[in-house]
């Protein structure tokens, strides 16, 4: 039987209260035989590919990346006085005089984070209430159906939950005006508590993934991995940028401490070179640079919170690395290259990805471990296997709204 891995956070990071909603054992990681197989040529090193199974990290509806943000929020949303509900963004409303009654939030029609708002408000005992944008990227307005587009995937298992469901139309993404909505829910007596659109903005959305960073070390160390001993390159998706933020400043203070407890030592696990976080970007409306100055900025949050005591300085634009080449034509907008990257990953692997975020992210990483960066990394620092970690971050209940798209 294989032992439990336990998560050992150092202080201060232990201390912040969390609520778990994942499973107690780490997300599983296991191999991609083929398409590491495929991927090694005489140009390249071995490359060992691994997947991270975030859509399976909870019992929770659609478990996907957000519960693993969300469970660091929890106990924000049920003390007797929340700190980062809406009056936190917007300080002239009022602070809630008790716990929250109602989560309220928003995203794209076929949000992910929504339905695991939703979920998780039911879990509570709470209700949910999503404003969901017909257009934020290109899924609806692409679509050929554009009425089931509305109806089916995560719209139907947000209905499924009882979420109260408002949708509207804008052209920003990010105009969700909430105020309004928020105020209404006051005015009836409830004590809503706001969550932005992947909970990024909120000022522990970074934790959850800071966490999962000691949860990957852990897990290297148990699969043995060949090469360096650790993951070389880790690829996730970067939407709305705390996944990625978090990893790069869980792995950061990870770094820092294995690097002050055996400094000299050449015996030491210390990895020769930290490990390269690489964040595939989904979306071609804001440039990279803007993603680039989130993600930044969430990292140093995070990192801050955790015990990098200057951030600032130990977190820079160097640790941020966000690949926009897979954006395709719109977010949400399943592209001939995105589409075969679905196709290949269920044909080679029999592993099902999602049509808006995952399926870019294996585009994106299957390009890059064939490309020059690998053979040149292997060589510089003398190994003859890369290991690579795809991070999937679940969202497969939105495919069944691309029916026309998909398969
Ligand atoms: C939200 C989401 C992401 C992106 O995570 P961010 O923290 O918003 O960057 C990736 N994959 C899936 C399936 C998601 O739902």
């Amino acid at each position: 039987m294989k032992s439990r891995i336990a998560i050992q956070l150092p202080p201060p990071f232990a201390q912040i209260p969390r609520h778990p909603i994942l499973y107690p054992d780490p997300s599983p990681i296991h191999p991609l035989h083929a398409i590491s197989s495929s991927s090694t040529t005489p140009q390249t090193p071995l490359i060992s590919i691994f997947a991270k199974r975030e859509d399976q990290g909870s019992p929770l509806a659609c478990t996907g990346n957000k519960y693993r943000k969300l469970e660091y929020i929890i106990p924000d949303i049920v003390s007797p006085r929340p700190i980062y509900h809406y009056h936190e963004y917007h300080p002239t409303t009022q602070p809630l005089q008790g716990p929250a009654t109602i989560l309220v939030t928003e995203g794209a029609l076929q949000s992910n984070h929504t339905v695991q708002v939703a979920a998780l408000a039911r879990k509570l005992g709470l209700k949910a209430l999503v404003l969901l944008n017909k257009d934020a990227g290109g899924g609806y307005k692409t679509s050929s159906a554009p009425e089931s587009f509305a109806k089916l995937g995560n719209v139907q298992v947000n209905k499924l939950l009882g979420a109260e469901i408002r949708m509207y139309n804008a052209d920003d993404p990010e105009t969700a005006d909430a105020q309004p909505v928020l105020e209404e829910l006051v005015q009836s007596g409830h004590r809503p508590y706001w969550i932005p659109g992947g909970a990024s903005l909120h000022a522990l959305g970074g934790l959850g993934y800071a966490r999962a960073a000691f949860e990957i070390a852990g897990q290297e160390s148990e699969l043995q991995l060949g090469g360096s001993g650790h993951f070389d390159f880790i690829f996730v998706a970067c939407g709305s940028g705390s996944t990625v933020a978090g990893l790069i400043s869980g792995f950061k203070l990870l770094e820092k401490l294995q690097m002050s407890s055996s400094p000299s030592s050449s015996e030491s696990s210390w990895p020769q070179r930290p490990r390269n976080i690489i964040g595939i970007l989904n979306s071609p409306t804001k440039p990279r640079g803007y993603h680039e100055e989130r993600v930044l900025r969430f990292a140093r949050r995070a990192g801050e919170l955790i015990g990098l005591e200057n951030a600032d300085k130990e977190i820079t634009m160097d640790d941020v690395r966000l690949d926009d080449r897979f954006v395709g034509e719109g977010y949400g907008v399943v592209d001939e290259e995105t589409r075969r990257s679905l196709s290949m990953m269920a044909e080679r692997e029999g592993v099902v990805l999602d049509p808006v975020y995952t399926a870019k992210v294996a585009a994106g990483m299957i390009h890059t471990v064939q490309s020059e960066e690998m053979a040149r990394y292997a060589q510089a620092y003398g190994l003859k296997e890369v290991n690579v970690l795809f991070v999937h971050t679940g969202g497969q209940a939105a495919l069944s709204a691309y029916f026309d798209r998909v398969t």
